[in-house]
């Protein structure tokens, strides 16, 4: 299986995120592609290619041209404004209730005030490198689809920073721009095919579903850590089903405390039951591997094996299939969740285009 990796994620480094009790060394760190970068390369079924540079065009096709502008300047703003700094983030947020009654707000024009406009929460610090590593993380989910539309039956972007969170013009939950919602879009446009965009981290992929909710041409269909006790909190119920013409393409399977392998793939072969249904001509995973028991922010218990089964589940789909990477924090063992999920996908690699 072909894997599309780069570098330049290691220009987002930020030094600390604020959680509700305090500020903390980031969960999401360069060492995290690292490690699976590793673990791949270890393992003779991998071979690495470099993204190629798609431009802007493909991120501006999905999210508001100005969140686009905002992370491409802002870093820089803020030092000029305030001198400077390693980690930017916002301090007063956009929330609509404040202007209630007043008729909506406009974008600011103070950097500090923009950072509460175009992100949702706290724990997504912009640093120097951000905006590189986010378009590079882009340009690698990009490649990978590219190379499903070449004929690969699989392909895997080691994406970093990952994308779910990231709804058409706010960003947060570390995530900047959409890498599996760009790749999506770009493949149902270019394509004329149907897309479904198969979320398994364990947090709910709040920015993907925002974006195709009212959209019939591509798919949502998630399980994730049930949103009543878990971040992002706000989306992820059952009853959210799509929009307009999007009704019935968005699927949610939000699942307990303590949900286990078995128990994973059963909601797991029940997602891909209404995949089937959908009929897509491509499948995107939204890779998350913060399903592992061992993940310091999430309550689920897969082990390496589920993961290698969920990857199998998969490919018994029979579609061609892009794996773009998400979350995943138990960095010790990150990268041979990884490469174990993508082994369990191998037999829809190995089978040659057709
Ligand atoms: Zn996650």
């Amino acid at each position: 299986m072909q894997v599309v990796f780069s570098l330049r994620h290691q220009a987002h480094h930020p030094q600390r995120e604020f959680e509700s009790s305090g500020f903390q060394e980031p969960f999401e760190r360069p060492e995290r592609a690292e490690y699976i970068r590793e673990a791949l390369a270890a393992d003779g079924a991998f071979e690495f290619v470099a993204p190629d540079d798609w431009g802007t065009a493909p991120i501006e096709a999905v999210h508001d041209p100005g969140l686009v502008r905002f992370l491409e300047t802002a870093w820089a703003d803020y030092q000029q404004a305030h001198g400077p700094t390693h980690d930017v983030i916002p301090d007063v947020f956009a929330m609509p209730q404040l202007r209630e009654g007043m008729g909506p707000a406009t974008e600011p024009t103070d950097v500090s005030a923009r950072l509460g406009w175009w992100c949702f929460e706290t724990t997504t610090p912009l640093t120097h490198g951000t905006y590189d590593a986010a378009r590079s993380s882009v340009d690698v989910a990009l490649t990978a689809a590219g190379l499903v539309v070449a004929g690969e039956r699989a392909s895997y972007g080691l994406c970093r920073p990952p994308g779910h969170h990231a709804a058409r013009a706010v960003y947060g939950g570390y995530c900047f721009f959409n890498n599996a919602a760009v790749a999506a879009h770009h493949l149902a446009t270019t394509t004329s095919g149907k897309v479904t965009v198969l979320d398994v981290d364990y947090h709910h992929g709040n920015g993907t579903q925002q974006i195709f909710y009212g959209r019939d041409d591509v798919q949502f269909v998630s399980l994730h850590g049930d949103t009543r006790r878990a971040y992002p909190y706000l989306t992820g119920h059952v009853d959210e089903r799509g929009s307009g013409p999007g009704v019935g393409a968005t699927s949610n399977f939000p699942l307990p405390e303590g949900t286990d392998d078995d128990a994973y793939l059963d909601a797991l072969a029940d997602a891909c039951a209404d995949i089937d249904a959908f009929g897509p001509d491509i499948v995107v995973v939204s890779l998350g591997l913060d399903t592992f028991f061992d993940d310091p922010i999430c309550d689920f218990d897969l082990t390496a094996d589920g993961f290698e089964r969920c990857g199998a589940l998969v490919a018994e789909l029979g579609r061609p299939t892009v794996v773009l990477q998400e979350g995943g924090y138990a960095t010790d063992d990150l990268g041979e969740n990884a490469r174990r999920w993508l082994t369990g996908l191998s037999p829809v690699a190995s089978s040659g285009p057709g």
